[in-house]
């Protein structure tokens, strides 16, 4: 196995040109495992581990451009407040370990339904910036996952950053598993209010063959709460849309029987997520949430 090891991201980009079977690696928390197990033997590795602009972030008006290969541990220490659901979702990622080696752009890579960036992007709204020596393109999130483990990257082409919407209101991400670290999930949640445009996203793991949107509950929230006025007066929202909400997400799951959970467990536990974060999400919103757009 060569080792390829670019000092620039043009020299990456020439070297997956030149090697278009070689695979990229990064922290190496994925990378690792399946060559440590033998499930993967590539003839070639290609370390992005000198290319420093990739574990580097940039705060703009409205996204944050966020590098391939900033750890779990930055996003969680430095983004909170820019990207709530991200952090969240690092969070709960492994242990301190892999949250300081991995990163976004490797869950990206790996695009297992299970990756807990995954629900939290397709919530925030993401794109994904994706470049070879032919060019660049930004692919939006809700695209970039094409089947099980199976991204829209073409063979020369490596990330380079992700694109999010910065929170302009209240985001969660939960997962359930055996435990409280080091643990994949068994199916995750997650939720985001986006007052400025009086909608919400949301993002399910683990609970069908690639991370999905719950699009017919947004629809039916976004209805919902339209109607109601509930936006403007910021009132408890009825448990009998809360249910629904929740009824509707649990449909958006296509799940399968497997060793860390069934089908039925996977889609009962959306349902508890979604309605669990509503009510997370709306009380952030009537208190704090709506006095800051107030003031705003
Ligand atoms: C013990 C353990 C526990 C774990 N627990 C969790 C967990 O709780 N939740 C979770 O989501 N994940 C978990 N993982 C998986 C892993 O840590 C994450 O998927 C992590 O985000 C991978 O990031 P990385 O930088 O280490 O990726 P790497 O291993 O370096 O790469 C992963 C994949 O992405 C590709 N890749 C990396 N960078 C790029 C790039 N810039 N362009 C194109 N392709 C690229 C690689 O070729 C590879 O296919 C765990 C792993 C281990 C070993």
């Amino acid at each position: 196995m060569d080792f390829l090891r670019p000092a620039s991201w043009e020299e990456a980009l020439a070297a997956k040109a030149e090697h278009p079977t070689a695979v990229p690696i990064a922290g190496g928390t994925d990378v690792m495992v399946e060559i440590n197990f033998d499930h993967r033997r590539p003839e070639y590795l290609l370390d992005l581990n000198r290319i420093g602009e990739l574990s580097t972030w940039t705060v703009g008006e409205e996204t944050v451009e966020l590098g391939a290969s900033v750890p779990y541990t930055h996003i969680m220490e430095h983004l909170r407040a820019e990207l709530p659901g991200l952090a969240l979702a690092s969070h709960t990622v492994a242990s301190p370990q892999i949250r300081n080696r991995g990163g976004v752009g490797g869950n990206l890579g790996t695009a297992s339904p299970a990756g807990d960036a995954h629900p939290a992007l397709l919530a925030a709204g993401a794109e994904v910036e994706v470049e070879s020596v032919r060019g660049s393109r930004r692919i939006p999130i809700d695209a970039f996952y094409t089947g099980v483990k199976r991204n829209a990257l073409a063979a020369d082409e490596l990330i380079r950053s992700v694109h999010i919407k910065k929170a302009d209101g209240p985001q969660q991400y939960s997962k359930v598993g055996t435990r409280n670290a080091m643990v994949i999930a068994v199916c995750a949640f997650g939720l985001a209010l986006h007052p400025a445009t009086r909608t919400v996203r949301t993002g399910i793991g683990s609970a069908a063959p690639t991370p999905v949107r719950a699009r017919t509950a947004e629809e039916f929230l976004n209805a919902a709460l339209a109607e109601g006025g509930f936006w403007e007066s910021g009132r408890i929202i009825t448990p009998s849309i809360a249910r629904e909400f929740a009824t509707l997400a649990a449909g958006a799951c296509n799940p399968i029987d497997d060793v860390r959970g069934t089908a039925r467990y996977r889609r009962h536990a959306v349902a508890v997520m979604a309605r669990r974060q509503l009510g997370w999400t709306w009380e952030q919103y009537r208190g704090t949430g709506r006095a800051l757009e107030g003031a705003a």
